[in-house]
């Protein structure tokens, strides 16, 4: 039900040993305005739990991959998701607002992932970095096949540029 939960009663009553984790689950409605992680894309998360005074300190490693479209060419683009994260969960009742809080004895990370990996979409996607994108003339995808007018036509918004 809740994949990126874990049980922590023994942790909260025995603080010696940090608890290690991996865990791997789903996540919906990451997206920002061209790119998104898939439903059904798995995200993993590595890491370990230990227990601080204020709560209990989450040090782990976000993984997934990304897809969207190459703002310069159009075209389907993808890459890799990898993440750090180190962040506190405070116990029920104590603490800011807004942080991250324990329920009861259950830690249930499904937050933190999904913030994490929405702030790490890119903004601006692109197929690769050196994507040519398209002609602004004749639409022409040049990572396919340069065409014939992009010698000659300059952009003239492009010219002055050109010519310093
Ligand atoms: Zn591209
Ligand atoms: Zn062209």
């Amino acid at each position: 039900m809740k994949p990126f939960a874990i049980g922590v009663t023994k942790l909260l009553r025995d603080s010696s040993e940090p608890l290690h984790f991996e865990l791997e689950g789903r996540i919906k409605d990451a997206f920002v305005s061209f790119s998104k992680v898939p439903e059904g894309e798995p995200v993993t998360i590595t890491g370990v739990v230990e227990p601080v005074h204020q709560g209990l300190l989450v040090t782990a490693t976000i993984k997934t991959t990304w897809q969207g479209s190459c703002v310069r060419c159009l075209e389907q683009a993808e890459g890799p998701i990898e993440v750090d994260v180190v962040e506190l969960f405070e116990e029920e009742g104590q603490g800011e607002e807004d942080t991250y809080h324990l329920s009861g004895d259950i830690l249930d990370l499904s937050e933190l992932v999904k913030d994490f990996v929405v702030l790490e979409l890119p903004v601006v996607p692109l197929c690769s970095k050196s994507c040519k994108g398209l002609c602004v003339n004749c639409g022409q995808n040049l990572n396919e096949e340069a065409c014939s007018c992009s010698k000659d036509e300059i952009d003239p918004r492009w010219g002055k540029l050109s010519s310093l």
